[in-house]
């Protein structure tokens, strides 16, 4: 598996399995130890998605060495805090049953976040966080952090897409050598994604999926990839996504289905940061 090399030296397979909306810790088990048979290395989860326990089940009975395997999870908002989210942290590895995380992530920019990132930050030098990172952060805010941080955020990981492709928010995140990982790839299908024919041609001139030629031009642009499915013959058909390449052509033409602006939410509108707010788990 390819990897990206973090600020901090920790190499990240540049593609993995992401398991939100994958409630049933029954499929998502399966699911995950699906991936791993196929040879996915790096699996996202939070404990938001409410399935670490299912993720922690299918690592373990996998067989794989823990070393070869790359393990994300995020802090949820009610935990925000340097106490709370030392007390979430250690809920989460109890449920994935693992004694070092990989990457743990603050899953949204919302409540007390340098709390949080103090309390992360000492996690590192405790040893039981190989890195830590940002979701949802925009540039103004991972500015903000970067700067007032001991250890700087080694990932952010936001919508990406080709309709929301972030060609800005990718310049701070390069300037600052801070990762760029994609959620929502396909952009969960929104826009009729499968179907759009500038991706099916592309797709279909490469005998390739519009999956594939949508993870390909992310992982091209070093954009780390953490795909949702649970089909395994799409989980196969988006691992085999690295084995070839766009032409520079192709590339534009992608490039120009960029709206600008999200297919989900806008973490700048208030209405959303009060919206995320409200939403509680029992974690
Ligand atoms: P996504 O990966 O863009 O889309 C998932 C959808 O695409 C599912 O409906 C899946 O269906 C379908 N799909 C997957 N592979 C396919 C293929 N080869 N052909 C056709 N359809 C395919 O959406 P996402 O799950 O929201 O994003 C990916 C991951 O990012 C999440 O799982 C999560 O780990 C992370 N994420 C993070 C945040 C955040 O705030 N940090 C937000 C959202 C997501 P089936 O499952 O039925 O195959």
């Amino acid at each position: 598996m390819r990897t990206v090399k973090l600020n901090n030296g920790v190499e990240m397979p540049i593609l993995g399995l992401g398991v939100y909306q994958i409630p049933e810790a029954e499929a998502c088990e399966r699911t995950v130890a699906e991936a791993l048979a196929l040879g996915y290395r790096s699996i996202d989860t939070a404990a938001a998605y409410v399935n670490e326990g299912a993720v922690g089940a299918a690592i373990s009975k996998s067989g794989v060495p823990r070393n070869e395997l790359f393990v994300t999870t995020k802090l949820w908002i009610q935990d925000m805090g340097y106490d709370s989210t030392l007390r979430a942290f250690d809920r989460s590895m109890e449920r994935l049953g693992l004694d070092t995380l990989d990457l743990y992530l603050i899953h949204q920019p919302v409540n007390d976040v340098y709390g949080s990132w103090r309390a992360m930050e000492r996690l590192v030098k405790e040893g039981r966080v190989r890195a830590i990172g940002v979701c949802n952060f925009q540039p103004d805010r991972l500015m903000d952090l970067w700067l007032h941080s001991e250890i700087k955020p080694a990932v952010n990981q936001i919508e990406t897409h080709p309709f929301d492709a972030q060609f800005e928010a990718a310049k701070t995140l390069a300037e600052l050598n801070v990762a760029h990982e994609s959620w929502g790839p396909f952009a969960e299908g929104r826009n009729n994604l499968f179907k759009h024919p500038v991706l099916t041609g592309i797709a279909q001139a490469h005998g390739r999926s519009v999956a594939q030629v949508v993870l390909r031009w992310l992982t091209m642009r070093g954009i780390i990839v953490i795909p949702k499915s649970v089909h395994k013959e799409r989980l196969a058909e988006n691992l085999d996504s690295l084995s070839f390449d766009l032409t520079k052509e192709e590339v534009i033409r992608i490039n120009a289905l960029d709206t600008g602006k999200s297919a989900f939410l806008d973490h700048r509108d208030p209405a959303t940061v009060r919206w995320l707010s409200d939403v509680h788990f029992d974690i």
